[in-house]
């Protein structure tokens, strides 16, 4: 099976003239250099020269909002990567943008340059938490722009936030079945933290956002990702990535941060799925097999088997054998009394 990579280009908050009280892209655009095009060669041909040759690779232009750079700027970073598109050693480009910096005419430029996939930040569906986060767009933009983007035939990705400052598990969770009507290709969800020099830290310190706990984050997203999984919307991250910049001198100054985010989001599907069928099959006090597909065994567990001592107490269980089956599909869980 063919891999595929990424070759990720940081251009800090270029292009993007807003503010969002959760973003403090603002704030260290001054401190960090956006990329030359020799620099963006040297990056491009170091990863190129690690990547093995089963592997579909994509030049991803990441940070502030490309499609808001000033034109000549971002046609002269889609020309560097395109380069490789045209000799063949990247398959294409993927940026991502506001939906309010969609036209026709930047997507007659991404076209023309290679660009294959966009990822629009939509955060939220709901125009009162859009307001208050000070985003500068609504939801209607965003279904503009998903119009669009589809009349052109790119591969859509749509990221949202949870946690945001006005929102509430609810409004997180109506965003999530709007995306799903918009029929994205993929999604990213991450919950909002507390970045130091930001407005949230101010509304933080002030008392008016209180950040929500791991556990419910956990239980939010894994509602989440069952949504976008039954309706066959692919999920390709949840949680932030645990960059040095991010975690370094405090940045994170509140949020449930974790560095493995998505596994703990997994482990919590499949306590649940489980803890439902024990119910269930009336498997209370037995010693039992529990079924889950091939490779899963560890997110059943639990990180240090918190899961199986979870379920052996509330069900006052004997014991639990975990049995991965080829056969089944993500998510799948299946009990039955274990009498072996
Ligand atoms: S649109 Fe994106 S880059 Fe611009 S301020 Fe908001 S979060 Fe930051």
């Amino acid at each position: 099976m063919r891999r595929h990579v990424n070759i990720p280009i940081f251009i800090p908050h270029k292009g993007c003239p807003n503010d969002c009280v959760f973003c403090n892209q603002k704030k260290i655009a001054g401190q960090i250099k956006s990329p030359e095009t020799y620099e963006i060669k040297k990056i491009i041909e170091e990863n190129l020269s690690t990547i093995d040759s089963n592997t579909d690779i994509q030049i991803a232009f990441f940070g502030g909002s490309f499609t808001g750079i000033c034109r000549e700027e971002m046609i002269n970073y889609l020309k560097t990567a395109y380069s490789y598109v045209e000799k063949g050693q990247i398959l294409g480009i993927r940026i991502s943008t506001r939906p309010d910096y969609i036209s026709e005419e930047i997507l007659d430029i991404l076209k023309k340059y290679g660009v294959t996939s966009i990822e629009l930040g939509v955060q939220s569906m709901d125009d009162r938490v859009l307001m208050l986060c000070e985003r500068g767009h609504t939801s209607a933009d965003v279904e503009k722009a998903v119009k669009l983007i589809r009349k052109y035939d790119f591969e859509l990705v749509l990221q949202m936030m949870c946690n945001l400052y006005g929102s509430t598990e609810k409004d997180a969770l109506e965003t999530g079945k709007k995306i799903v009507s918009l029929k994205p290709d993929g999604v990213r969800i991450y919950p909002t933290m507390v970045i130091k020099d930001t407005k949230l830290e101010e509304l933080y310190n002030e008392g008016k956002y209180i950040p929500e706990n791991l556990e419910n984050t956990i239980s939010l997203c894994g509602k989440l990702y069952m949504l976008f999984y039954e309706n066959n919307i692919n999920v390709l991250r949840m949680g932030l990535y645990s960059s040095k910049e991010l975690t370094e001198d405090g940045n994170i100054v509140a949020g449930c941060f974790h560095p493995s985010f998505g596994e703990l989001v997994f482990s919590k599907i499949y306590l649940e799925k489980a803890e439902n069928e024990i119910i269930k099959n009336n498997l209370q006090n037995k010693n039992i097999a529990i079924y889950v597909k091939k490779g899963n065994a560890s997110k059943m567990a639990g990180n240090n088997k918190k899961n199986i001592k979870y379920l052996m107490e509330k069900f006052s269980l004997k014991g639990i054998k975990i049995v991965q089956e080829d056969s089944f599909l993500n998510f799948e869980v299946k009990t039955s009394e274990n009498l072996l």
